[in-house]
Order: structure tokens, then sequence, then C-alpha cells
């Protein structure tokens, strides 16, 4: 008897998306994953051929599966397009961007790592209210920005952050502010987080709060230290980076967006276009989110066999793309990939 298949949105997105997208696609085909895909455009592809980086179809699509898996987009620059996947994460209300960073290769300047970052998606400083006052004919005199958080927003954040950890059997949640100096935009995240593990989680896990500049520090000095980190928007953006700098760098950071409506999977990185169409890039990242694509559906045997097989891939059979310095195409490291998959099992 076949599995119940499961219908996802499949965005190939721009640049290196679409080579990328081959691996992950044959790495979730080898592990026998339940989606039925419904493949749809975004990005600069989209603008071309539908007049739209963000075509209507493909939006009804994602409101269909409730969950996507996506190649990295380009905002088109001018024209007036806001960022696409902000306005993904504003459609589908995907409150949580969460950020795992694990050693996959040791030996190099920091092993063991393990560490998940969950970043506050909707609010913040991040969202970009700003604007510039003109004196005396200098047009950009002034420049404000305006950062909003809501005590609403804090909590779907700091509920994910806390029931994601413990269900992972984590030891520690670690909520990052600068409550020191912005007393209210991210005072009122320490203080619902504190009400909040006061209230729910104590004696489930363990809590502590640091700041965020003192956090970069320890996070370079000591990063096992930490375990669960949750901060707001653009605190999170930067620090899950730097957590992916820890460990080989962007193209090994997959990040799943959470919400309400939806759920999207991507890699952190960008569309690369210095090295697209060229079968170089490394596809760890968007496997890997693939791999919490599974975990999501609650097929996690699925999603660990192909957390080993990059493992045995990068390690073991020491095949490796360019950018960790391999000599692997996109198109060998696949084949090592799934060859490694069906190996084990
Ligand atoms: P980028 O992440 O695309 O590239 C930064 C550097 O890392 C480049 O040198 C690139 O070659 C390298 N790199 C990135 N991913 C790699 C991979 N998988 N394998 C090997 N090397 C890799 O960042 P950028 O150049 O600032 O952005 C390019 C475009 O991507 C922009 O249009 C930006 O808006 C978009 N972008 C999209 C997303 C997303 O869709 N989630 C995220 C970031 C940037």
């Amino acid at each position: 008897m076949s599995a119940q298949k499961i219908p996802a949105t499949l965005i190939p997105g721009d640049g290196i998306g679409p080579e990328i997208m081959e691996a992950a696609l044959a790495a979730l085909e080898a592990v026998g994953a339940p989606f039925e895909w419904e493949e749809m455009p975004a990005g600069m592809g989209a603008l071309k051929s539908e007049g739209d980086p963000l075509p209507g179809k493909t939006l009804d699509s994602i409101r269909r599966t409730r969950l996507a898996l996506k190649g990295p987009l380009e905002t088109p620059v001018g024209g007036g397009f806001r960022s696409i996947n902000v306005r993904l994460r504003e459609e589908f209300k995907l409150y949580a961007n969460i950020r795992p960073a694990r050693t996959l290769i040791p030996g190099g300047r920091y092993d063991n790592i393990d560490l998940i970052v969950c970043r506050e998606n909707l609010e913040g400083l991040y969202m970009g209210y700003e604007h510039f006052i003109p004196i005396e004919g200098d047009p950009h005199a002034v420049a404000m920005s305006t950062g909003v958080n809501t005590r609403q927003g804090a909590r779907h954040i700091l509920e994910y952050a806390f029931d994601h950890a413990i269900a992972l059997g984590r030891k520690k949640v670690t909520v990052v502010h600068k409550a020191n100096i912005m007393k209210a935009l991210t005072g009122i995240f320490l203080e619902t987080a504190e009400q909040m593990f006061e209230e729910r989680y104590k004696g489930k896990i363990q809590f502590e709060q640091v700041i965020v500049d003192a956090c970069c520090m320890k996070l370079v000095m000591n990063p096992w230290q930490f375990d669960v980190l949750v901060t707001t928007n653009l605190f999170g953006d930067i620090l899950s980076d730097l957590t992916a700098g820890l460990v080989g760098g962007l193209g090994m950071a997959p990040g799943s967006n959470i919400g309400a409506d939806a759920a999207i999977f991507e890699a952190v990185h960008g569309s690369a276009p210095d090295i697209a169409g060229r079968g170089i890039a490394n596809p760890t990242a968007l496997v890997l989110a693939a791999a919490l694509m599974l975990d999501h559906v609650k097929q996690q045997d699925k999603g660990d066999r192909i957390r080993q097989a990059v493992s045995d891939t990068l390690n073991v059979d020491n095949v490796r793309t360019g950018d960790l310095g391999g000599k692997a195409s996109t198109r060998e490291y696949t084949e090592a990939l799934v060859a490694r998959i069906r190996n084990n099992g």
C-alpha cells in the first residue's frame, strides 16, 4: 500500500535555485518522501514569464497546500518591487524563522556546534518602516526608522521557541535582546519571555536572557554554552548568519518559516548570481531544508536519513563542492548523496 501523498508547492527560484533544487528533490525521492509537488514560478524568472515576481497562482498554490520548498528568490532592483520573501512572510503570517546550525564537517574552527536560532519574522526594526526628513536642500538630512513589536507577536515566536525546544529535548532557551537601551522595543520581548517562562515553562526547560552584543561575543568565544536562542527580527537576522558562519558558512544553513497559514522551507543563502549556471553550487543548505520539511510533516526518520547521508557524503566519502574546498560539481555531490541514502538504507 502506498503511503499517503502530501500536496506541497515547489518553487525552484532564481540563480542557482534550479540547480540546488534538483539535489533536494533527488534526496527526497531517494528517502521516499510523500510530497506531491505543484511546481510554481516566483522571482526574476516569474517576472519574465508572468509579469509578476510573485504571481497569484503561486500564492494560490501555497494557500492550498500550506507547505512549500523554495529556492532562493532574487528581488528585482527598482521598479517598486518589495522583497518577495518579506511578502511571503506577511501573506502567510510566517512569524517564526527557525535556523538550526550544526557542525557537519568536524575538524574546523568549531566542532560539535548544535544551535537553533528562532527569529521573530514579522515585526521590529527589520520591517523597514523608514523615511528621510529633508533640511535646507539636503533631502537625506535626517533618516528615521520605526520599529514595532507587539505583545502578541512576541508571544507567538516565544511559544514556538519554547515548545519546539522542549519537543526536541533541548536543555535551554536563551532570549536575546537589547532591553538595557531599547527599553520599549526589545524590553517588551524580554518581559514577555520572562512572564511566559514563569507561567508555562518553568521546570520544563532552563531559561536565561542575554544582551545581543554580549551574545555575539559569547557565540564566538564559547558557542557551546548556548542551545536554543530566541530573538527579535533584526537581531535574529544577524545572529543566524553568525551561527551559520560557525558551521561552515551559508552553503550549509537551512531555514524554515513557520506560520499560522503555511510553512515554507528554504536555504538561508541567496541566488548566488556569481556562480549560477556553472553547476558548482553547494546544495547542502536546501537539502537540509528539505529534511526540515520532513520533520515538519512528522516524518523525522526520513529527515534523519537525509542528514546522516549528508554527513557521510561530506566526511566518509569526502565528496565536497568548491566552497568547502572540494572539487565535486553539484551533480557529482548529488549522485554521491543519493547513493549514500540508498546504501545507508
Ligand atoms: P548570496 O547568498 O546569493 O551569495 C553570497 C556569496 O555566497 C556569493 O559569493 C555566492 O556565490 C556564495 N554562495 C551562496 N550560496 C552558495 C551555495 N549554495 N554554494 C556555493 N556558494 C554559495 O547573497 P547575495 O549575493 O547578497 O544575494 C544574491 C541575490 O539573492 C539577491 O537578489 C538577494 O536579494 C537574493 N537573496 C535571496 C534570499 C532568499 O530567497 N531567501 C536570501 C538572501 C538573498
